[in-house]
Formats: C-alpha cells, structure tokens, sequence
C-alpha cells in the first residue's frame, strides 16, 4: 500500500506524516490491519529494538477531586465505587513502588488527585521521590498532581524527580465538551513548566471518548508540537458511575489502527499503552506491541489491571524483552531528552482542526460494552492487600 510505505520512509527518517496520512490510517479496513501494524511496526524497531519499557501506577492520593473530567472515576460528582483516600505516608508509597521495580517496573508514576499540588502536597511527595531513589537510585521517578504553580516543577526537579506527566487527553476543540474546571491551555502550560524545569515530559491522549478521526489527529499533532519524550495511549474505561460509562466505541482494530498512527506521527518518541488495554484490546493486545515500546505493569489508578506475570509472559511470548534499568529509553539522537530533531514545528497543525464530524467517527465502529472486564481496584496501595505486580 503506497500509504504504508510512505509512512514507513517519514517514519525512519523522524519526518512528520501530513494531516491526511494520519487520518488516513485511522480509516483503513480491518482486511488491512496487520499490513498497517507491519508497517508502524517497522518503525518501532528501528528505534526501540523489542525493548518493552515497564511502568508503575502508585495511586498516591485516591478520589475526592473538586475537578470534573467526565471521563474519571475520580472526579466531582463521580459515583463510581472507587477506593478513596488521601495521601500515602511516603513509607507506604516506596513499599508499593518497590513492589513494582521488583516486577521489572523501570518507571514509577506517582500520581495523586486533584486540580495540582498545594506547596505542602510538593513537600509530601518529595519526601516520597527521596524515600523511592533512597532504595533504589536507578529507578525513573515521574510525578503526576495536576496543574502546576510556578516553582512547582524545580521543586520537584530538585526533590529527584525525573519526569512529569499531564495529558492533553483531546483534542482543543473539543476540550471543553469533556472538562469544564480547567482548559487545555491550562495542561499545556503545566506541560511547558515541566520542561522548563529540565523534567522530562510524558503527556498523551484519551481515545474512544466519542471523539472524531479529526480529533485524534488533531491531539497527536500538538503533542507532537509540544514534544514531550513520552506519549501515553488511553483507552477510555467507562467506569459506572462517571458520566461516560457508556461510551462503549472501541474495537480492539480501531484502538490498534489508533497506536499505528500515533507511532507514525512520534516515531522516535516512547509510546506508552496505557489503560484500557485489557478492556478494549483484550486478546489482541501481543499485537500492540509492535507499535508501543512502553506498557503499564499490573494494575491503574483506580481498576485493575491483569496480573503482572500476564504482562511479562506476554512481552516474552510476542518475542519481546523488557528494558533493563541501564539502557536508555530513547533513541541516541535524542540523547534521553526531547523530540526536537523530529517534531516539526505544527502549531498550526493543532488549531487546524477539521469539524468533528468531517471525518468517521469512533461510534462508527461496532463495539459492545464490556463492562463485565471493567474491575475496580481493591488491592495495592490504600489497601491491606499486596499490589499487583
Ligand atoms: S483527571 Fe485528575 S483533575 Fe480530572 S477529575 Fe480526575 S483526578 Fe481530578
């Protein structure tokens, strides 16, 4: 397919695919698939080899957010039967962490609910950054609190953290339709204060939210623009209890053809698959392998995930490897820093917004809820039970 191969060629050459070949592979047929996750799939080799890098949830704060993102289970007003509680001692937040390293986790996210830390939240969680290196010096630390304050990111920086994560999750024009509390600009400026402070950046997308082919597009073009040196890829969990627990509109076909594109569009980038791919990938998750380099490990925020031995049998079973502590993530050329040799600039490609129903929308798919793989997380930490790694 002459797409295929030009995609391939931008791709091992870091250039930007244009708008209409990104969308262009979200509307390809599901006789095509595995030529299209061959040919990302080329890509991902070139610059990642069969590393898998492993990541690990610490939910360090859990519920009670004044924030209304409708897609979490956590949000104001949410009614979904979540563990609730506040802030892990750092004690408790390194005991679940080391249980993460110790199943081959190279990355901990600490990750706690809320608008963005108050300075004191800043001090607790440095306590938690020394309390994790102090174990073990190699581990990544990466935080997730929200928007954040100026200073807030040097704090953090210089409490030992290595990374921030804050989502872009949609596209801007469609922002406001899933969060009304704070704006895209909001996570963008928090994103960029990130990597002012010299923290390396992680922010990615929420997809099968009702969002258009245009949407998807348009998120992943601006993380790109904004060049952050991971990009996580959601599968909406419509959780009971949350405003969009009935947006049931992803195939395990459409949530591959979507990590094909954003491999096309970040080929050098780290892709993470990250929640929802039990639930909508289910069996056909080996295959998302070949366009991600980068998993969660055991369980999310607030739902578990399958058990942690699943997730290593499965990287060795798709003839893949875990990334050990002492290699580096990124691609030399990058030198473990940002994407700026490959990210064009495009921020016109993120105001350049097709409508949203210009193109195939995801509930154009035939799907079915699946709520009988959806299981809120009862173990770990906040628990007495042992965490799942
Ligand atoms: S995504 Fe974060 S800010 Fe939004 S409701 Fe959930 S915990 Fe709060």
């Amino acid at each position: 397919m002459d797409l295929l191969n030009t995609l391939v060629e931008k791709g091992l050459r870091r250039e930007l695919p244009s708008r209409e070949e990104a969308l262009a592979v979200l509307t390809t047929s599901d006789d095509d698939l595995l030529e299209v996750v061959a040919a990302a799939g080329k890509v991902r080799r070139q610059w990642f080899g069969r590393r898998v890098k492993l990541n690990y949830l610490v939910n360090l704060k859990s519920g009670l957010c004044p924030e209304d993102c409708s897609y979490c289970s956590q949000r104001l007003g949410s009614e979904a039967g979540i563990l609730k509680y506040t802030w892990l001692k750092p004690d408790e937040a390194s005991k679940a962490a080391a249980a993460g390293v110790a199943g081959g986790a190279k990355r901990v996210c600490l990750v706690a609910s809320g608008r963005g830390p108050t300075d004191r939240d800043v001090d607790r969680v440095s306590k938690t950054i020394g309390a994790i290196k102090e174990q073990n010096a190699d581990v990544e630390v990466c935080a997730c609190l929200g928007l954040l304050s100026d200073g807030q990111a040097e704090r953090l920086k210089a409490a030992g953290a290595d990374a921030y994560n804050h989502n872009l999750n949609t596209s801007e024009s469609t922002y406001g339709d899933i969060t009304t509390t704070h704006t895209y600009a909001d996570r963008v400026e928090t994103v960029r204060h990130a990597q002012g402070a010299g923290l390396s950046a992680c922010s990615g997308l929420i997809a099968g939210m009702g969002e258009s082919d245009a949407d998807l597009v348009d998120v992943v073009f601006a993380l790109r623009a904004l060049d952050p040196d991971s990009v996580p890829v959601n599968f909406l969990i419509p959780v009971e209890g949350t405003p969009l627990a009935g947006e049931w509109n992803l195939t395990p076909q459409r949530a591959l053809r979507i990590l094909a594109m954003v491999r096309f569009v970040c080929p050098d980038v780290e892709v993470r698959l990250a929640g929802g791919r039990e639930v909508h990938l289910r069996t056909m998750q080996p295959l998302a392998l070949h366009l991600v380099n980068s998993i969660f490990l055991g369980d999310y925020l607030t739902t578990e995930g399958q058990e942690g031995k699943a997730d290593l049998d499965m990287i060795a079973d798709a003839g893949f490897e875990v990334e050990g502590a002492g290699t580096a993530t990124l691609p030399e050329h990058r030198g473990g820093g940002g994407c700026a040799s490959a990210c064009a600039p495009s921020d016109s490609a993120a105001s350049d917004s097709a409508p949203s129903d210009s193109a195939s929308s995801a509930g154009a798919e035939a799907s079915s809820a699946r709520t009988d793989l959806v299981t809120v997380r009862r173990r770990g930490a906040g628990t007495d039970l042992a965490p799942n790694a």
